[in-house]
């Protein structure tokens, strides 16, 4: 499968290259120039997440270098699950597919991990270290960490604001120490970002490093996160003979577009069903038809601040018109008070605990969709553990949460991190130091 840019269809790359590029020369970033139509009956039998990345996945990299011993490669990026667990005592049938059973206990460490594993192999036989630059408002900095900590012929250099993550998040950004370099930064989100832009166009650093990226316009965390909507909608197809439909804690969408090329692929998806906090953007957009980015606002689903959603340039490059995305996906918008109020009720009705993202999509499917639902089995995806969002969800249900064992290794890590002021000289002058 060859992939081209959105902006300009001329503009073709290899799966591989794309994913060492991250974003096409013109801007644009990377999709399928033509999606292959995959038949159900090549799935019979597969039901692990390895196996059905396989299956998934082999056809989408035919003629490429990853395709030789993509199994190896599947083992590594795919060794933990993502299950679906059923909800009870709902009005209609559903189940929550858990995406935090990773190292950093968030479904960033299904992209994080392929990428980190594909890069990995592309670089084989190399011998310069590549340095990968993060700049993170929480979720993305620790997952690329972990997924890169110890990898040979790697770096990974993350900057985060120092002061604006939740203790956990800076626990997890911090806490690795050998090829991770941590600064957290004397300024905000957008500082970090302008430092990493900076530093790919320094003429000194260039000589020095060789750097590329993990930001999550990379296909390479994309192509992976398709899997796990494959492995969940086969398990529900086989078990109901029905499409499941998805209610998806939506930012940047990444984690939407995934589930969209999953069912455009041919997997046996229902309806697709946003949740988004109180950034508007999306919404807006399916309800006007008017694309209009914006600065973002700061909501307790922080890992959703997003204003200007990257991959929406995705959706709209295989559906050009508003009524074709219409026709794609809903969206609701879910407000800080509906999710503190969700995550109190569901914690008590339902014996259910969530993160701040996740209860937008359970509000979602308890207020939109739950009475409608028909025959049709909602899966409500859940993008984080609730324990890394202790200090918020801890005072709305009045107990602690108990912290899942992957999560309690890294917090009883020494931290280990450098502050840095929020310029590029400061930035060049530590990285050049450790070399
Ligand atoms: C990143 C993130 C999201 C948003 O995912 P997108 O792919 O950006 O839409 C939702 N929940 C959590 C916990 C996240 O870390």
């Amino acid at each position: 499968m060859k992939l081209v840019s959105t902006r300009n269809r001329a503009l073709q790359s290899s799966v591989s290259d794309a994913i060492v590029k991250g974003i096409a020369p013109d801007g644009g970033l990377y999709v399928p120039e033509q999606f292959p139509k995959l038949d159900l009956s090549s799935f019979a039998g597969a039901t692990e997440l390895p196996e059905v990345a396989e299956r998934l996945l082999a056809p989408l990299l035919e003629g490429d270098g990853l395709a030789a011993d993509l199994q190896t490669l599947l083992n590594d990026a795919f060794n933990f699950p993502a299950p679906l667990v059923p909800l009870s005592n709902t009005p209609s049938p559903a189940s929550v597919l858990e995406l935090f059973h990773g190292p950093t206990s968030a479904f960033k460490d299904f992209g994080a991990r392929f990428l980190a594993a594909s890069m990995q192999k592309i670089r084989r036989g190399l011998d310069r270290t590549l340095t990968i630059l993060v700049a993170t408002s929480g979720d993305t900095g620790g997952a690329v960490a972990a997924a890169f900590h110890r990898r040979p012929g790697f770096k990974v250099a993350v900057l985060y604001p120092d002061g604006l993550v939740s203790q956990r998040q800076a626990q997890q950004l911090a806490c690795w120490g050998d090829n991770v370099q941590t600064f957290a930064v004397n300024g905000t989100f957008d500082d970090c970002q302008r430092m990493v832009k900076e530093a790919f166009q320094d003429p000194s650093l260039a000589q020095s490093h060789e750097l590329s990226s993990a930001n999550s316009i990379n296909i390479g965390r994309l192509l992976p996160q398709m899997v796990y909507y494959a492995r969940a909608s086969l398990e529900l197809w086989r078990r109901n003979g029905t499409k499941p439909g998805f209610v998806i804690p939506t930012g940047n969408l990444g984690n939407a577009v995934a589930c969209i090329w999953a069912r455009h692929l041919g997997l046996p998806i229902g309806d697709i069903v946003l949740a988004t906090n109180a950034n508007l953007t999306v919404t807006d957009y399916l309800r006007t038809g008017d694309w209009q980015p914006r600065q973002s606002v700061a909501t307790l689903a922080s890992a959703m601040d997003v204003g200007n959603p990257s991959n929406m340039e995705r959706l709209r490059s295989l559906y050009p018109a508003i009524d074709q995305v219409r026709g794609q996906v809903s969206a609701y918008s879910v407000g800080d008070a509906e999710i503190r109020a969700t995550i109190r009720r569901d914690a008590a009705e339902l014996g259910q605990v969530w993160c701040p993202h996740t209860a937008t999509a359970a509000h979602v499917y308890r207020e939109q969709l739950a009475a409608t639902a028909g025959n049709q089995h909602w899966v409500l995806v859940s993008t984080a553990h609730p324990a890394k969002f202790n200090d918020i969800v801890e005072p709305l249900i009045g107990r602690e949460v108990p912290v899942p064992p992957a999560l309690a290794a890294l917090l009883s890590l020494p931290r280990q991190e450098t502050r840095l002021d929020a310029n590029l000289d400061a930035l060049r002058t530590a990285l050049q130091k450790d070399r």
